[in-house]
This record gives C-alpha cells, structure tokens and sequence, in this order.
C-alpha cells in the first residue's frame, strides 16, 4: 500500500506519462518541459538504468556511412534517405547546442569507412557514388565535400582493407554520461523519473488513463507516450517492431596506442572506435541475423567469434591485448528503417524504432513527438 506522501509526489496523476527513460523517453521530457513548462511529467523505466540500447551502444556521432546510404538508396529511395540524413544531422547540432563537449565527452574525431575488396567490386564506380552523395548531402552538411577517400589509407595500420574514405564531421561521445546528462536535465526541469518499474498494461478509464506496471503500482495519466523502442510491440497490438540484438567487446589498452576515429565497415554491420588506447568493436549481426533477432541481453560465442576474428585480420593485426568486456543491447528496428512517431489510439503515442543510429536521430525523433502532442 502506497503512503499518502508518495500517492502526492512520486506517483502523483501527470499530464505525460512517458515509458522508457532511453534517449528518446529523455529527450522527448525535454522539449515537452521546454515548450510548456507547467506539465507534469514522469518518465518510467523497467531497468534500474535505462536498459535497451542507449546505455549498450557505441557512442558514434554519426549520420550515415557511403554504403549504408547508398544501399539505403536503393532499399528506401533517395528522399527517404535524405531525410534520415537530415534528421541524424540536425539531431547531433541539437546535442552538441544542449551539452558541452566535456559533459559527454564528445570528441569529432572523424568518421571512416574501411571499404573492402568485396565491396570495391560490389561498386566499381565508388568515386562517382561518393561526388553524388556529396552533392546530394551538401545542402544538409554545407560542406561540398563530406566524404572523400583518404590518401594514405594503409597509415592506419589495418589489413584487408581496399581504401578509406573519411567523414570529417562525425565523432565519438560517451554514452552512458550522454544518458545521465539528460536524466539529471529533465530532473533539473522537474520530471520525475522511476526506475525499475515496468508498464504492463493501460486502460482508459473515463477522461484519464490507468497504467498497470510490474509492481502492482498503478499510475494515473492524461496521456501516455510509449519510448519503449524494441519492447514496444508488447504494448500495443497495432506497432510493428522487431528487436535486433547488437553485441560489443573491449579490449584492453593497447601498447603502441591504436588509430583515433569512429569506424564503420561493411555497410555499418561492423563497427569500432578508440576508448582511450582500447578498441571498442561491435557489430557481425549479419552472420547471423536470426539469432539475433531477439530482445535477450546476451552475448553469444557465435558473433564474439566473429568480431574477435575481425579485430585479428583487419583492426588490429599482429597486435597483443586481451579482451576486458562484452556487452549487448537491444536495438528497435522498423519496417522501414525509420522511426515510427504517430498516435496509436486517443492520448496514446508512440516514438520508436530507432534502429542503428539513434543517438544522433533520437533528438529529432523526440522533438517530432512532443511537437504531435502539444498541438493534439
Ligand atoms: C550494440 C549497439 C550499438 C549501437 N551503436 C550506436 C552508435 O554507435 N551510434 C548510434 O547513433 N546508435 C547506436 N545504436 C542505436 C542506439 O543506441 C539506439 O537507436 C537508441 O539508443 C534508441 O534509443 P531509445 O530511447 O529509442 O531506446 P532504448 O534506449 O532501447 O530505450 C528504451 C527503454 O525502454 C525501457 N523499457 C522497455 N520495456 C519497458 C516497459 N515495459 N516499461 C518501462 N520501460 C521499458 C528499457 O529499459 C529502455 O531503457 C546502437 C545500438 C546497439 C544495441
């Protein structure tokens, strides 16, 4: 039984209650605080931290990779893909205008993009790709060249590799304090954020709705906005969204240091950066997409194997280190590769599916959805 103090403040009726304290449950109680700040608003999450994909990533500043956007092309279209571009770009100035770089430890270190063998055959005619996504981005960008080939590719020291183009505006941030930033925002602003309590069920229940959680808790809201992102289909009948597990390693410093950048090779399937002098490498969920297309938080031997023997032939060659952490998180992947913001029924919404690059994307995604319900 709840006390009369926490019926009044912890779990007090709000105007917004938002499921899933991940970057778009946090980054949508901001501009919802922002454009009206009389609201009350609690975000819930069933972690004890936020545990889905925005605590478990990378922590790429990115807006898209050559082949990515070029199989997007091909796959969505080229508006679509502008779009996407466009969102992740205006949704990475949004981070560095609310954050200082130290606070996240942001770093434009350059992004690349390892273009093996395979894929130079795959696109012969790479240089004439690579001037028309230039142009293509540059009024996005405002940069003629946003991408171009590195002239002296074999300097990083990896094998395999055919060549290297660069992207001058992409870098690395710190995820975990990207995510404590946020929290300790929104709770500056005076959202009340729980943790460890997860929302089963709602109802409406007269002008108002009632959300069932785990712990028999149940909180009363004029609307309801689901950031579950992977976990949301569980919610609502009608959302569309498949999890896709992303494993990550760690190595351990490396002696003689290791190439500085946010790296991406094979269409984005593989990843890696620096921390520090370790790598950090994820990815390798295409050699086994089935498997991975589940919401478990594990790693497995199948895909570690596999990004182990990437390090080996292509990152770090001949180079000694042991392997510190593993990791996975869950990622939120839509039909159509882009985020899925829209009213799923009377004062319910939803801002999910994020998929791959949702740290850059999921400032937009986020202002989209507040904008949807402060004009309902
Ligand atoms: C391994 C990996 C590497 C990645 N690397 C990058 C990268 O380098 N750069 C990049 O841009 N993107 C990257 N991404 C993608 C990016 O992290 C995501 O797109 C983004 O974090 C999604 O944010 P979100 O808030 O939509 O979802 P999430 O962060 O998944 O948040 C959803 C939240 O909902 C909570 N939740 C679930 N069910 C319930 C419930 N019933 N009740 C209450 N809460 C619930 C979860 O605990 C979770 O905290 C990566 C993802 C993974 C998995």
């Amino acid at each position: 039984m709840l006390s009369i103090w926490e019926k009044q403040t912890f779990f007090a009726p709000t105007d917004v209650l938002i499921a899933g304290s991940g970057f778009v449950g946090l980054w949508s109680a901001y501009f919802l605080k922002k454009a009206n700040p009389s609201l009350r608003i609690t975000i819930i999450d069933k972690g004890v931290v936020p545990t889905g994909a925005s605590t478990r990533n990378a922590g790429f500043a990115c807006f898209g990779s050559v082949t990515e956007l070029l199989s997007d092309v091909e796959t969505m279209g080229r508006d679509s893909m502008l779009e996407l571009v466009e969102k992740r770009f205006r949704g990475l100035q949004t981070i560095f205008e609310t954050f200082k770089a130290s606070d996240i430890h942001y770093e434009q270190c350059g992004g690349y993009e390892l273009i093996t063998a395979r894929e130079h055959d795959r696109y012969p005619d790479l240089f004439e790709k690579i001037a028309w996504l230039n142009d293509a981005v540059s009024p996005i960008t405002r940069k003629k060249h946003t991408y171009r080939f590195v002239d002296q590719p074999k300097a990083f020291g990896f094998e395999n590799i055919h060549s290297i183009i660069s992207n001058e505006l992409e870098g690395g941030l710190h995820s975990g304090w990207l995510c404590r930033m946020l929290l300790l925002k929104v709770q500056e602003m005076g959202v009340v954020v729980l943790s460890a309590l997860a929302i089963e069920a709602f109802n409406h229940i007269g002008d108002h709705l009632e959300i069932a959680t785990d712990q028999g808790i149940v909180l009363k809201t004029n609307y309801l906005l689901i950031c579950t992102n992977a976990f949301a289909a569980k919610l609502h009948a009608s959302v569309n969204i498949s999890p896709a597990r992303g494993q990550v390693l760690l190595t351990s410093p490396i002696e003689g240091g290791v190439p500085k950048g946010a790296f991406h090779c094979d269409e984005g399937f593989y990843y890696f950066r620096n921390l520090g002098d370790r790598i950090l490498l994820g990815g390798a969920r295409n050699k086994a997409f089935n498997e991975e297309a589940t919401a478990e938080l594990a790693v497995t031997d199948r895909i570690q194997s596999e990004l182990e023997l990437f390090l080996r032939q292509v990152v770090l060659p001949g180079r000694s280190y042991t392997i510190t952490d593993r990791w996975s998180g869950i990622m939120g992947m839509s039909d159509e590769k882009k985020p899925v913001i829209r009213e799923l029924e009377q004062h319910v919404y939803c801002a999910i599916g994020l998929g791959g690059m949702g740290v850059a994307l999921a400032p937009t995604v986020a202002l989209e959805v507040a904008d949807l319900l402060t004009q309902r």
